[in-house]
């Protein structure tokens, strides 16, 4: 499933082909995914020029001067660039065509959406239903460890479920929280509320870590946005305990752990993580 670091790695590799473009042509091939397209979709797009792009927790943002299309690559979507008019596979969705090129969403189980936020909306776009609820950018000046302090004081849940919650801090999905907690040495069934704050510095600190080191390697993969080769800026990290129960802890040595929290898996080292 695309996390934030996959969007942000997205965002990065089409930006240069559509940032100051104008849109050319809009072909849908259904009429949505998860949710309908705007059916006025080619209407308020042709002819419309990208003033920059952006990204909201995993919403890819394309601003144009008449409002912003909200891009949500959901469990399995990707985009690409490609050239225009090239033929189109089973999944693949959405085209946005800029002259020669176009960027192409595919997304095989269609829990995708692409959702239109007009200028002439009375409500601003941080007020969508959709990211209005969303926590503060963890790559973003205002998260900190005292954020993640103040805003835990009465969360007796346990910190790993606080986390993927994304009401705090956004985009620290179960990859991320398993690393950061490792990292931070928090073992991930601690109650929120509990972690003190040096410990919330250590985990601040691990999320932007884990969080940038994960965009870093996935741009290197931007090239692959080029071309029909399917497949495109998604990687795999080596890992210090995710997806690697039972195996040696990479500090101490001591088996990796997996239990489950809220149907999602966890994995620690019990040694590490108090
Ligand atoms: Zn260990």
């Amino acid at each position: 499933m695309p996390e934030l670091p996959e969007v942000e790695v997205t965002r990065l590799g089409v930006d240069p082909h559509i940032s100051g473009k104008t849109v050319t042509a809009v072909i849908m091939r259904r009429a949505g995914l998860r949710w309908p397209f705007p059916p006025d979709l080619p209407d308020l797009l042709k002819t419309k020029t990208v003033l920059r792009t952006g990204r909201r927790g995993k919403y890819l943002l394309l601003f144009f001067a008449n409002g912003t299309l909200l891009i949500h690559l959901g469990m399995s979507g990707h985009l690409r660039v490609v050239p225009a008019g090239s033929p189109a596979e089973k999944h693949d969705h959405l085209d946005l065509v800029f002259g020669e090129q176009a960027i192409r969403m595919t997304d095989p189980r269609r829990f995708g959406a692409v959702l239109w936020h007009d200028a002439t909306d009375p409500l601003p776009l941080a007020e969508h239903a959709l990211l209005k609820k969303l926590g503060v950018e963890p790559l973003e000046d205002n998260f900190n460890s005292e954020l993640l302090y103040q805003a835990t004081r009465q969360r007796k849940s346990a910190i790993k479920q606080v986390l993927l919650a994304g009401d705090i801090v956004v985009g620290v999905g179960n990859i991320y929280a398993c690393e950061s907690l490792f990292k931070a040495g928090i073992h991930p069934e601690k109650p929120a509320y509990k972690v003190n704050r040096k410990s919330y510095l250590l985990l601040a600190q691990a999320i932007r870590e884990t969080l940038a080191a994960a965009i870093q390697q996935g741009g290197s993969t931007l090239k692959d946005f080029i071309g029909v080769d399917g497949q495109s800026g998604y990687f795999q990290q080596s890992y210090f305990v995710y997806d690697r129960e039972a195996q040696p802890c990479r500090i101490c040595a001591h088996p990796v752990q997996r239990i489950v929290q809220g149907q999602r898996s966890s994995f620690f080292c019990k040694h590490c993580q108090k």
